[in-house]
Parts: structure tokens; C-alpha cells; sequence
């Protein structure tokens, strides 16, 4: 039997980009030190703060409110669960319940927002009427939107200065190659561990940004934690292409996912010096913040006759 590189005991992972083997024990505090390493790093928690974690109930999300949770004994803030029930049937219903069960599990407050409710339209609907109009966008692209915008409001209307997203070190770097490949700097200037407060705009911070994505898998399971583990029927498209093309990478040259990560930090600040920092308006038609006349939720939403 394979043993841990640090106590001896039975391996359980290899954690190949770094040359060693790790034992349940090992490989779970590892995670939860890079954990808290990155939000001392980053300074991503303060004391008094009230962060509202996205919760969709799959893996990521349910690490990281548990991983909050816990912090919660290190530092003093509050912590509010919020779920965005996008109207995809037969997958999210599912996600909803867990997600309810880890909130209960914590004692941590649990808030529902609905795509239909807010937008008068579940994502399931939307996407048909995009294949009506004809607009050529996926489904991950105004699921991605509209979520984004309910997420920022949710959060601000229950009184949070943060949110806290369960991205990790995979969604990072194939957020980044995205960003690349559709040459759009300004969405990737915007990408990092933390995306400071603007006005109507709650503070955006990523605890997990440097956790692989198989190592926040492992851990949900070797913590026994209940997650969600079906595939969105909608999933699909370039963001797809990205993932395998960089899984591949990193099979073949280990660390490349870190490499690519640690390279967008070092050339972040060049970016920032061609930058020029937009001032948030007020949407003219649902009044949430934006950098435009019109956010990007209703432009999307008024295409669709909506
Ligand atoms: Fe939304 Fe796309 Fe994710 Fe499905 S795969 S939940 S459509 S972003
Ligand atoms: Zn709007």
C-alpha cells in the first residue's frame, strides 16, 4: 500500500502537480489550510462582515459554505446561504433540496431567489425562446447573466457586503482561457480572488480559487457531505472544450492549471495600467447597478420579448 508522504499512513490521493501522496487526514487539512490561506492572503473575511454564500448544492458551493462555516470560528461574521433556483427541470429541483439540508445541517439562514420570479421566466423557457429569436447565445450564457445579477441583489437585499462563490482552481483558469479566446480584457481584468464593493455592486470573493476541482470533490466525499452530483442537461459549448482541453494539459504537464493561474496574477497589474475603471450606473430598466445605459440582464431579456 501507498503511503502518505507526510504521516505514513494509507494514501488515499496523489497529488500529483506537487510529487506527494496524501492519507484522508492529511489530504482534508490540506485543503482546509489552502482554504484559510487564501482568505488570510486575500483578506477575503473581515470581522463584522455578513457574507452570503452561493449555495447551488453541488460540490463546490456545499465545501465552501461548510469551509465558511468552520471559519466561523476563527473570525466573527455572519453568514446567510442563497440559492438561485434557475427553472432547469429535473436538475436544479433535485440540487434545491440538498442544498436546504446542508443549510438546515449548519444553522445557517437559507434564501431562495427564482429566475421566474425575477425575470418572469425560468431558464428552461428562455432557452426555447432563444432558439425561436434566433439568437445564437447558449444557455450557460444567459443562465451565467441573469444569475449573476440575482445573485448581486439577493445578497445586497439581505444585507450582505460579500459574496462568496464556490469557484475553484479549474472554473479560474478556464475562466481566464475564456476571457483569452474572446479577447475580452475587460472581463478578465475583472477575474481574481476578490472583486471589490461598487455601487449596488456587493463585494465578490472566492475562498476555493486555488483548490483543484477533483480536491474539492474528494474532499466533499471523504467529509461525507451531501452534494448534488447530476450534470446540467444544458451544459455544453466552448466552456466544455476548455475544460478537457486544460484537463489534458494538466495530465500531461502537471502544475499547468497553477502555471496558467500564477501567470494571469503576474501580468494583472499591466492590465490594470490600460484599465480605465467605469463608474456604476443605475439600468433604466430594472435599476440594478451596471456599467451601461441598460444592464446586460435586460438587454438579454428584451431580445427575448421578455
Ligand atoms: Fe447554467 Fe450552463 Fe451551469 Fe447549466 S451548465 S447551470 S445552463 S451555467
Ligand atoms: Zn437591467
Amino acid at each position: 500500500m501507498l503511503k502518505c508522504t507526510f504521516c505514513g499512513r494509507g494514501a488515499v490521493y496523489d497529488r500529483r502537480y506537487a510529487g506527494v501522496l496524501l492519507c484522508d487526514r492529511c489530504f482534508m487539512k490540506s485543503v482546509e489550510k489552502r482554504f484559510r490561506k487564501a482568505v488570510a492572503k486575500y483578506n477575503l473575511i473581515s470581522p463584522g462582515d455578513k457574507i452570503a454564500a452561493a449555495l447551488s448544492g453541488g460540490k463546490d458551493s456545499t465545501v465552501n459554505l461548510h469551509l465558511l462555516a468552520d471559519y466561523r470560528r476563527h473570525k466573527d461574521f455572519d453568514l446567510v446561504a442563497v440559492t438561485i433556483d434557475e427553472g432547469i427541470k429535473g436538475y436544479r429541483d433535485e440540487s434545491l433540496k440538498i442544498a436546504e439540508e446542508n443549510a438546515k445541517l449548519l444553522g445557517v439562514e437559507h434564501k431562495v431567489a427564482s429566475f421566474e420570479e425575477a425575470f418572469g421566466a425560468t431558464l428552461d423557457k428562455i432557452v426555447k425562446l432563444a432558439k425561436k429569436h434566433k439568437t445564437g447565445l447558449s444557455a450557460c450564457t444567459y443562465c451565467g447573466v441573469l444569475r449573476r445579477s440575482l445573485l448581486n441583489k439577493t445578497a445586497r437585499e439581505l444585507g450582505a457586503n460579500k459574496l462568496a462563490t464556490g469557484h475553484n482552481l479549474d472554473d479560474e483558469v478556464q475562466a481566464i482561457m475564456l476571457n483569452y479566446i474572446r479577447a475580452d480584457l475587460a472581463r478578465l481584468y475583472r477575474l481574481g480572488p476578490i472583486y471589490e464593493e461598487r455601487e449596488g455592486f456587493v463585494s465578490r470573493v472566492k475562498p476555493l480559487r486555488e483548490i483543484p476541482e477533483k480536491e474539492v470533490a474528494v474532499y466533499a466525499l471523504l467529509r461525507g457531505l451531501k452534494i448534488h452530483l447530476a450534470v446540467c442537461p444544458h451544459a455544453g459549448g466552448i466552456h466544455m472544450e476548455i475544460r478537457d482541453f486544460i484537463n489534458n494539459l494538466e495530465a500531461n504537464h502537471p502544475n499547468s492549471k497553477f502555471m496558467i493561474l500564477r501567470m494571469f496574477e503576474s501580468i494583472k497589474p499591466k492590465i490594470a495600467q490600460s484599465m480605465i475603471e467605469f463608474k456604476p450606473m443605475k439600468c433604466e430598466m430594472c435599476g440594478e447597478p451596471t456599467s451601461s445605459r441598460i444592464c446586460k440582464a435586460c438587454e438579454l431579456l428584451r431580445e427575448l420579448g421578455l
